[in-house]
């Protein structure tokens, strides 16, 4: 029976444990089917799964079969499956989904109604795009000459050599009738062709040649080009200051990988995928280079994905995501800005694209770069460890000096910007140059009090103040975008006297301007970011000198290169202490490090006035006094006395649902239940909670969490494996596990 009828393993995209065995029916049985993506009935429903490969599934009575086969090619290499496999049981999440998530959303777009076409059936979901364009024709000299419009599109498609109709569209508006007049006359012809939707499209940008290396570029580069000529898994940190010329390295390490016919990966943070980045791959390397990131279409994502697929990028950059890209042969994947929180997903697969890149290498048997001017407390200790080779690069290029930073104390002192500020700014301004201004907090204050009741504005979905948006005359939750209007009346006595509390980017840039009136203040947060595009108009605006000062969040703290900017300051510098989180110094000394970093990238010498409250802290005093071994010290102390990471292990459950008591009833029997597991195992596991978390109720939900600790990476896996397959969990709750979790709020 065997010989004719094939068992299949299939994994379905549900949050499901297992994976199923279905039968391939007579008419599907020519095709290769393992990496494809099946029709499969599922209960009474029809759904996508992804087929693994052969089941050896002897002894099964009543398989069903499956219907359709939706693609015509595997999506995924044996390599690939096994990563997966990898993601799936380390972060105990499953593997249909793990697959969902790795595969661009496009392809994941059912188009199809019924059976339509053959095109959408083989593709499956989004496909490939068709376009028409407009070359010149054979015919030089017409008999008749074609209207006006019509010859100066003619002009155009001669210039081009060849013109997308929606170029032409673009341009001329309506043209239709002009280009079909073109083609009659022989002066032009039409194509149809298969159009990759372009990320690079509209740029142009000059080729550049290597830098010669200095010193300690020349070891670090010659350390990775050593473990890719071995081709053996080596991981690295390149430990660099901002400017200290990563970036080169990582150019010259990937032109070395691609000499040896291997491939490159290259993660940045989301954020840092700017135009200013990809171009200088673009102009190293030329074409090759696939791009992913979140403000792609679908369509232009799946575009990507297949030409990575079908080898024709040999670069891939991209946001955390791109671990999954179907890249084959890597020789390196480099990790940029390796501490930032980016990389982690908070929600469906919580993975860490940082941390994945060291088992993706492993298997890859790649070079493997961690790069970051402010590296994570884990990386540290894993170079201290050796577990990490490190690579440091201490200098700025060019022995560009590291500015000078003044703490200036806010104890008792009320506004915005100190006196030292003011008149630093004021200094360059006259100069004619720009400064940036720092403040960790968008909006105009921080939230409203009642003068009457002495109650804050609060969100009435979230246990959070609202924050006062002067100009949009709105105060905003942050978590959910409940909005009422303000200044407005207090809701809990109906007071109508409220006083702003704590200061927001907004408040600052309308400080700013009175301070300095005649200065052009750009601010740069997520509330002047949101529209396609205005976060490069606003950095143009730096670049091309038509703004004086910058004012913004963190958006302004990483990436950008403004050798104008000669004075940076910081207003609050602990406004990110206070977090209940074990992080919350790293972040700091991370934060305000790469702020100091922005001033004086170019000939003149920067200058930066740091204001904090408590200038003493050690994440505030050592990124001042750039002493980044002394914060490092300091902070692995204590994590090692509190037992976090990197000393432990941490999972977390955080369990949520619209009632308060079912939501704490379920957290109580979930602790019990591990309690329970952790006994009848024998592992060393520490269980802290339920508790309700620093955010106890986010969009209406009530919230509480656990905290699971261990010292042994396997002792947490074997009981949240235990839990996994004994949990009962109540319909109206939902219980998540992050693994290695990031944020805690
Ligand atoms: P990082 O990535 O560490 O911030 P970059 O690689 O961007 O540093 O280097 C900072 C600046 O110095 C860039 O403008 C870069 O082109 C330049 N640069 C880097 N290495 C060299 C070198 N060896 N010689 C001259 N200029 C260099
Ligand atoms: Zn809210």
């Amino acid at each position: 029976m065997t010989n004719q009828l094939h068992i299949i393993e299939v994994a379905i995209p549900l949050y499901l444990e297992k994976t199923f065995h279905y039968l391939v029916p007579e008419r599907l049985q020519h095709e290769a089917l393992t990496g494809r993506r099946a029709l499969v009935p599922f209960g009474n429903r029809k759904l996508t799964g992804y087929i693994l490969g052969k089941a050896t599934g002897s002894g099964i009575t009543n398989l069903k079969e499956i219907l359709e086969i939706l693609d015509s090619e595997s999506l995924w290499t044996t390599g690939e499956l096994e990563f997966f496999r990898w993601t799936a049981s380390y972060y105990q999440h499953p593997l249909g989904e793990v697959i969902r998530t790795a595969l661009p959303t496009g392809i994941n777009i059912q188009t199809r109604k019924g059976t339509t076409g053959e095109e959408a059936v083989l593709t499956g979901g989004k496909t490939a795009r068709r376009e028409k364009f407009y070359l010149p024709g054979p015919v030089v000299d017409p008999p008749r000459q074609p209207s006006a419009k019509a010859s100066e599109i003619l002009a155009v498609i001669r210039e081009a050599g060849n013109i997308s109709a929606g170029e032409l569209r673009k341009r001329f508006g309506v043209c239709t009738p002009q280009l079909k007049r073109l083609v009659e006359l022989g002066l032009s012809k039409a194509e149809e062709r298969e159009v990759y939707r372009d990320p690079f499209k509209n740029s142009i940008v000059k080729r550049d040649e290597p830098r010669r290396l200095h010193t300690h570029q020349k070891a670090a580069l010659d350390a990775i080009t050593g473990s890719l000529d071995g081709q053996q898994f080596t991981p690295f940190l390149l430990y660099g200051v901002t400017g200290s010329g990563k970036t080169e390295v990582y150019l010259q390490a990937i032109s070395h990988a691609l000499e040896l016919g291997k491939n490159a990966l290259v993660l940045v943070p989301e954020i840092a995928l700017t135009p200013q980045l990809t171009g200088r791959f673009q102009a190293r390397f030329g074409g090759g280079i696939a791009i992913l990131h979140s403000g792609l279409s679908d369509g232009e994502r799946y575009d990507e994905w297949r030409r990575i697929r079908r080898g024709l990028a040999r670069i891939v950059i991209g946001a955390r995501s791109a671990i999954f890209a179907p890249l084959e042969e890597i020789g390196i994947i480099i990790v940029d800005e390796e501490h930032e929180s980016s990389f982690k997903q908070s929600d469906g697969l919580r993975y860490n694209a940082r941390d994945l890149t060291l088992v993706r290498g492993r298997m890859e048997q790649a070079a493997v770069v961690l790069g970051s001017a402010t590296p994570s407390v884990t990386s540290v200790y894993a170079a201290e460890q050796g577990r990490l080779t490190l690579l440091e690069l201490p200098e700025r290029v060019e022995g560009r000096p590291m500015p000078v930073v003044e703490l200036v104390s806010m104890k008792g002192i009320k506004g915005t910007i100190s006196t030292t500020l003011s008149a630093c700014l004021e200094e360059t301004y006259k100069q004619g140059r720009q400064a940036i201004v720092f403040l960790n907090r968008r909006g105009f204050a921080t939230f409203l009090v009642c003068a009457d009741c002495a109650k804050p504005l609060i969100c009435p979905n979230c246990s959070v103040t609202l924050t006062y948006h002067r100009q949009r005359g709105q105060s905003l939750c942050h978590y959910c975008d409940y909005a009422v209007p303000a200044p407005g009346t207090c809701p809990s006595c109906s007071g109508t006297t409220l006083s702003e509390l704590g200061a927001g980017t907004e408040k600052l840039e309308h400080d700013l301007k009175e301070l300095l009136p005649s200065a052009r203040v750009v601010r740069m947060d997520s509330d002047t970011t949101s529209g396609k595009g205005s976060h490069e108009r606003l950095l143009s605006r730096m670049s091309d000198g038509s703004a004086d000062i910058l004012v913004g969040t963190q958006m302004i703290a990483k990436g950008h290169d403004f050798p104008e900017v000669t004075l940076v300051g910081v207003v609050n510098a602990e406004a990110s202490l206070g977090m209940p989180d074990f992080r919350a110094a790293e972040r700091t000394f991370q934060l305000l490090s790469q702020v100091i970093g922005r001033a004086g990238r170019g000939e003149i010498p920067g200058r930066v006035v740091v204001q904090a409250i408590d200038t003493e802290h050690y994440a505030i005093s050592s990124a001042a006094e750039h002493d980044a071994t002394r914060f490092y010290r300091e902070e692995l102390e204590f994590r090692r006395e509190a037992g976090y990471p990197p000393f432990t292990f941490l999972a977390a459950f955080a369990i949520s649902g619209l009632s308060e008591q079912t939501v704490s009833e379920q957290a109580d029997s979930t602790v019990l239940t591990l309690a329970r597991l952790k006994s009848e195992l024998r592992v060393r596991v520490e269980i802290l909670g339920p508790a309700p978390s620093p955010i106890y109720r986010l969009r209406n939900r009530f919230r509480r969490q656990i905290l699971l600790k261990a010292v042994n990476r396997s002792d947490l896996h074997r009981l949240l494996t235990s839990w996994r397959q004994q949990a009962t969990v109540v319909s109206t709750v939902r219980i998540t596990v992050d693994i290695d979790p990031v944020d805690m709020m």
